[in-house]
């Protein structure tokens, strides 16, 4: 629960609905008799369509009825205050992630980008230089991006960054990119909506892997945009109906249920993550421990103004390269597997992949649903086997 929901108390109006009534409920249609209360999947590749070939449900590649639900739920989750943000999926967070820079970007334009972002990113610096697009990039941490905005059309935002934890100031990055005349996306993949709201901080767009926490069981790739322009959504919606990078209806109904649960998940994470990260902050093994919750981690002094939880993501570093392999060795209820956000932990030595600029010896930690002492006692034993090999 976060402090506005505990402030608010039991005779709060509709509007101000807590997280997880709100999550429970997002998206559901009107009720009707004999049908169930979240309808299940619509499989059509192609509509009933005699006549003139209007919508909303011409062809299975522009528009399905169970992805209109998902996106009627994502869209109350990210903007539950205000009536009129759209909200596109996507078959991965990839494929919103492109849909907005590539709907967006044309030959001449400039777009800036982190250096710390998600590793597949540095990928899309390529395709976009290709295309005629001039790529910058800087620092999230110390709000670093700032420094190269000048004359840009689109900044794009990963807070807090994947997988180093820094966190910038949203609302500043947007008011100065704004009087620049830019654009801003959000990648709120880490935080969901749950976590941190952009477009209620100024964004245009809101963009998600829901891959990760959104639906939470490690077995849907899936991805959304969220923006309050209608032309700008125009344009994300061409993008995804060209590219046809659309998910299938059993992803989306699988995340459409998965969304009951959210805040029941994220709530466990967040608090096991911060109890994890307290213990780990004690531990003379444990270097560059980085917690945007930790009162003491140089992200949370702007982690606490814009978010509302911290996310289930810890990273630290062991000594070095074997140290940090026998500790996901050691581990007994932790998957040593990429992604994060999952109900069960996943833990991996960040480095194994070769695209982030982290130490041999930096573990990526997703903290799952698992009771917090079964957790926290099986890192401990790990950390200490991986010590007693030396
Ligand atoms: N954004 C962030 C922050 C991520 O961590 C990831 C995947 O790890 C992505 C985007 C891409 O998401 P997907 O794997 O669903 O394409």
């Amino acid at each position: 629960m976060t402090h506005e929901e505990h402030a608010s108390g039991p005779d709060r109006k509709a509007a101000a609905l807590g997280d997880g009534t709100r999550a429970v409920r997002a998206g559901l249609p009107e009720p009707v008799k004999y049908e169930p209360t979240l309808p299940g999947p619509v499989f059509a590749a192609h509509f009933h369509l005699p006549g003139e070939p209007t919508g909303p449900y011409a062809y299975g590649r522009d528009e399905n009825p169970t992805w209109t639900l998902l996106e009627r739920a994502i869209g109350e989750l990210e903007a539950p205050e205000e009536e009129g943000v759209e909200t596109l999926v996507f078959a991965s967070g990839m494929a919103a992630i492109s849909a907005v820079l590539l709907s967006q970007l044309k030959s001449g334009d400039a777009v800036v980008l982190p250096t710390d972002g998600y590793q597949a990113l540095p990928l899309l610096h390529e395709q976009l230089r290709a295309y005629g697009i001039e790529v910058r990039t800087a620092p999230t941490g110390g709000d670093g991006q700032l420094a190269v905005l000048e004359g840009a059309r689109l900044l794009w935002i990963e807070t807090p960054s994947n997988p180093g934890l820094d966190v910038c100031d949203i609302r500043r990055l947007v008011r100065e990119a704004h009087a620049a005349g830019a654009l801003v996306a959000v990648d709120n993949t880490l935080a969901t909506p749950l976590g941190q709201r952009p477009l209620e901080l100024g964004a245009d767009f809101s963009v998600a892997s829901d891959t990760k926490g959104m639906t939470g069981h490690g077995d849907v790739l899936l991805g959304h945009v969220s923006c309050r322009d209608p032309e700008r959504a125009a344009e994300v919606r061409r993008w995804r109906k060209i590219v046809g990078a659309i998910p299938g209806p059993m992803e989306a109904w699988l995340a459409h249920r998965s969304l009951a649960t959210l805040q029941l998940r994220i709530d466990r994470q967040c608090a096991t993550a911060l109890e994890l990260a307290r213990t780990l902050a004690g531990r003379a093994d444990v270097t560059g421990l980085r917690y945007p919750g930790l009162p003491d981690d140089p992200s949370h002094a702007v982690a606490v103004r814009q978010m509302r939880r911290f996310g289930p993501v810890v990273s630290f570093e062991l000594a070095d390269r074997k140290r940090a392999e026998r500790f996901l060795e050691e581990l007994r209820l932790v998957d040593d597997a990429t992604s994060f956000g999952g109900v069960r932990s996943t833990a991996e030595r960040r480095g194994r992949w070769g695209g982030d600029a982290v130490a041999e010896g930096f573990i990526r930690f997703s903290v799952g649903a698992e009771d917090p002492e079964d957790l926290i006692a099986d890192v401990l034993h790990a950390l200490d086997a991986a010590g007693s090999t030396g």
